[in-house]
């Protein structure tokens, strides 16, 4: 896309979002700070009383069990911005989660509803690795040596509203950990005949000369790709950081995936060696593993799937289990906390939370609450209007195809 298409709007947007960047979590009330745990609590709970049906409070899988206690629904991102959606009657809608996830609720929220990130210093790092000016730049780059009419875009709900809107306005759609198969068959033009993996997918596949374009985890779409039959060959990695990522026109010319260089800074510390540590300790063990860990750990573990996929996984296994799992601790804790007859622990013997998610605690949930309860909001998330319009296209594609 050339730069007399990009609308004058857009760019405004986009310096926004550059201004936004600099700005940070304000100091909290010192009040705050030095309130005890139980008086904080107590805050918490006489808000949620006061403001009833206006506020819906959400906490992800991931989030610490200290804040999750009074989340109204626990799920992944998608789960939580539909519920949010659903809920009409909350005026506010407080998402203990990060920055990607409240932007994705806004964007799915009416126009009366209000979202809240309690710390905006809670972004994701992997959603981070894929800014939209790197993101355009990349296209450019790659128009030079290939046809990007055959390239269809998939972001990973798991980035900004700014990428969603640059998938949604070049054709392409969202995924999640659990739908992205379905998702890049979609953008390879596979059919039904060809099934959902195999030779003949690949085959077909190869045959249309479609390219995924593929934001920001390389290790979700890496797993997927082989999942499907693909090979390590059939990926090329995007660098951000090298002339042109780093591709070569030859490379590029046989590659399916275009694989952006991000990762997941608590699921790529998952090894090998800790599945067979684990292994060798417990007989009739089962590993269970997130999509964003490497391929090397995926192709190790008994179960794949989403944080969904896994909490399912446990509930169905037989008493007395031992069961390590390759994904973020509070939730790993939690399973184990609601299953009492199964052996379950974190793969990764040093402790490995989604350090951003983390940073909102006690006191900044009070502070939220608590000035709720005058009508003052804090850190509401608001996404502009015109890259609303591009990334619920890109959501709703998603929606259609699966
Ligand atoms: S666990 Fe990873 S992908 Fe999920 S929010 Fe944290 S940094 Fe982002």
């Amino acid at each position: 896309m050339g730069d007399q298409a990009v609308p004058a709007d857009y760019k405004r947007f986009i310096e926004k979002k550059v201004n936004k960047m600099l700005r940070l979590q304000q100091r909290l009330d010192s009040s705050y700070e030095k309130a005890d745990d139980q008086t904080l609590i107590e805050i918490i709970v006489q808000a949620k009383k006061t403001l009833g049906e206006k506020v819906v409070v959400l906490g992800h899988h991931y989030q610490r069990d200290e804040v999750i206690q009074f989340a109204d629904k626990t799920g992944d991102s998608l789960a939580l911005s539909r519920y949010a959606a659903e809920q009409e009657k909350a005026l506010y809608v407080v998402f203990c989660g990060v920055e990607f996830m409240a932007e994705a609720a806004d964007i799915l929220t009416n126009d009366r509803q209000k979202v809240i990130l309690p710390d905006l210093g809670a972004g994701c790092s992997m959603a981070d690795m894929a800014d939209i000016d790197s993101v355009e730049l990349a296209w450019k780059e790659l128009s030079q040596i290939t046809d990007m009419d055959a390239v269809i875009p998939i972001t990973y709900i798991n980035s900004s509203a700014a990428i969603k809107n640059f998938v949604g306005r070049h054709n392409g759609a969202v995924c999640t950990s659990s739908n992205a198969a379905s998702v890049m068959r979609w953008a390879l033009g596979a059919d039904d005949k060809t099934g959902s993996a195999g030779p003949e997918l690949v085959r077909e596949a190869k045959k249309r000369g479609r390219k995924v374009f593929f934001f920001p985890d390389q290790h979700l779409a890496i797993n997927t790709a082989w999942k499907m039959g693909f090979s390590p060959s059939d990926n090329v990695l995007y660098d951000p950081e090298t002339d042109c990522g780093g591709i070569e026109r030859g490379a590029l010319a046989d590659a399916s995936f275009i694989l952006w260089k991000g990762h997941c800074s608590v699921h790529q510390r998952f090894t090998v060696a800790q599945i067979e540590y684990f292994r060798n300790r417990h007989e009739n063990s089962v590993v269970m593993a997130h999509p964003e860990c490497s391929n090397e750990v995926v192709k190790e573990a008994d179960t794949v799937g989403s944080t969904d996929a896994i909490i399912k996984a446990v509930a169905n296994a037989p008493r007395g289990s031992h069961i390590g799992i390759a994904t973020e601790v509070h939730l790993v804790n939690r399973l184990a906390k609601a299953h009492p007859d199964l052996h379950i622990e974190c793969l990764d013997p040093i402790l490995c939370p989604c350090a951003t998610m983390n940073r909102i605690d006690l006191p900044h949930l009070a502070w939220i609450m608590e000035n709720l309860t005058a009508d003052k909001v804090h850190n509401q998330i608001v996404v502009d209007e015109i890259i609303k319009e591009g990334a619920k296209t890109a959501l709703e594609k998603m929606l259609q195809i699966v």
